[in-house]
């Protein structure tokens, strides 16, 4: 048993990232408990289907019920500031953990850690896959449905190697400073400000994952001042512009000036693809040495790659129009990424909006200038449309998405580019980003079909 956490754990939240902790906590056989404002039978059964019972289930507990003392709490993200039951955790004599810091100190093996505004998912996904294409036996895990508390399991049972985990904000600001093999943060750009209140609060929480001294870390030259290294530290550089010590140069991607793959020989495009394979390169680089990235298994595998769905996702073509699903875009920083890369001189029709997390839209400006008509909807489409009137760009106010994917239909001709990239969070109107970028494909079918007969599917290739 490698655990750090001797004691009785209490997992409270019994959804996903709980349950997955729970299943550490018996496989590590560390007496644990259970704790979740719901009782139900799937609970109940998930209690029962664990490999070691858990000592005791507080199924439908209620701020004002007893509870014993426990060593630690596993606290799920679920229970949100001004929940009471957590106000009542919080109080207990109990140390509250998150579940990645429960995983993170019982897997016994090193692991690769990745933030940043945006490409995390992306970047985590690709470095997982170039350490395996180096021989690796090495997994994305953290936010792809694959908890850190299952992969610590996979490497208690010898079946995995190096978790290369992604990490937000918010798990970095509650835990103490991480101790990653290596680590890198992307980029940093205005999001979830409404959180964590400020900017620099923001910053900090990012950069917490590279507070380890013997960490191997990677960042951004763009933002390379805020990062303090300690004396002696290693630390690795990208840009795709900037100097960096792995950059671009001459349309191929270069390790201190070493040539390491053609650009145009990428299924990844857009330049902020181009920065996440450099950030995969260099976290590869920390851990395997300067030779890996010439291997020509991690090459081609880095070649290879495709992002997600939901992410510049070229869905249809109808009608001379690209349409294109970028749901995934929450923030201001992600959207000018796909304008810069599908954008043209005002060719497309962009539709904005949904949930705010007390964001700049004025860092929209670089993208304006490819913009022919934007539709604005969600709850803060108000602000959006006043931040557009004020910059002159055309725009039609939208009450329901139905209307808006029409409106943005209708708004495009022959040659332009329809894109959701709404620059906000989804769950307004949607169940997640997920759903929004499922419904807008379902609605530009619809819509398209309506007026053109010879449509396209094209489910490649994503950028
Ligand atoms: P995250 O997990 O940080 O949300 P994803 O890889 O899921 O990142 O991408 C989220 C959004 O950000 C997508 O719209 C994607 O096109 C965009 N994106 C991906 N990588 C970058 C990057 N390096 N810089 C800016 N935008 C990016």
């Amino acid at each position: 048993m490698t655990s750090e956490f001797g004691g009785m754990t209490l997992v409270a939240g019994c959804g996903v990232s709980g349950r997955a902790a729970a299943r550490l906590a018996a496989r590590l056989g560390i007496p644990f408990a259970l704790l979740d404002e719901q009782d139900n039978d799937s609970l109940r059964a998930f209690a029962a289907s664990l490999p070691q019972p858990p000592g005791a289930v507080y199924f439908g507990f209620r701020a004002q019920d007893a509870l014993p003392r426990f060593d630690r709490i596993v606290l799920s993200p679920g229970f949100r500031a001004g929940n009471p039951v957590r106000a009542k955790l919080a109080e207990s004599s109990g140390r509250l953990v998150g579940e990645l810091e429960f995983a993170l100190g019982s897997c016994g093996k090193p692991f690769v850690g990745i933030t940043g505004t945006n490409g995390k998912t992306t970047t985590t996904e690709l470095t997982a896959e170039l350490f395996r294409a180096a021989g690796v036996r090495a997994c994305a895990c953290g936010n792809n449905g694959y908890a850190m508390s299952d992969a610590a399991i996979d490497c208690l049972d010898g079946k995995l190697d190096l978790p290369v985990v992604e990490i937000s904000s918010f798990q970095l600001e509650t835990m103490p400073v991480p101790h990653p093999a290596a680590a890198a943060v992307l980029n940093l750009a205005s999001d979830h400000i409404d959180r964590h209140g400020s900017m620099e609060a923001y910053a900090a929480a990012k950069f917490k994952l590279l507070g380890d001294p013997a960490a191997v870390c990677v960042v951004n030259s763009l933002i390379l001042d805020r990062f303090k290294p300690a004396a002696e530290q290693k630390f690795y550089t990208f840009s795709a512009n900037l100097p960096a010590d792995f950059t671009v140069r001459d349309g191929v991607l270069v390790f201190r000036g070493k040539g390491i793959i053609p650009v145009d020989k990428l299924v990844l495009q857009g330049i902020h693809n181009l920065e996440n394979a450099l950030a995969a390169l260099a976290l590869l680089t920390s851990v395997q040495g300067e030779d890996a990235v010439f291997d020509p298994a991690v090459i081609d595998s880095l070649a290879k790659f495709e992002s997600g769905p939901h992410r510049l996702e070229r869905f249809l073509t109808a009608g001379g129009v690209q349409y294109i699903n970028d749901s995934k875009a929450t923030n201001p920083h992600a959207v000018n990424a796909a304008l810069a890369a599908v954008g043209g001189d005002r060719n497309v029709v962009i539709l904005l909006g949904g949930l705010d997390k007390d964001m700049d839209f004025e860092e929209l400006a670089p993208s304006l200038k490819h913009l022919k008509h934007a539709i604005v909807f969600g709850s803060c489409g108000q602000k959006i449309a006043a931040y557009l009137e004020k910059n002159a760009v055309p725009f039609s106010l939208c009450t329901t998405f139905p209307e808006a994917v029409e409106k943005a239909v209708a708004a495009a001709s022959s040659g332009d580019v329809v894109l959701l990239s709404p620059a906000t969070a989804s769950m307004d109107m949607f169940r997640d980003y997920r759903d929004r970028g499922d419904q807008f494909k379902a609605f530009c079918r619809k819509f398209a079909a309506q007026g053109d007969t010879g449509m396209e599917q094209t489910a490649k290739p994503r950028v």
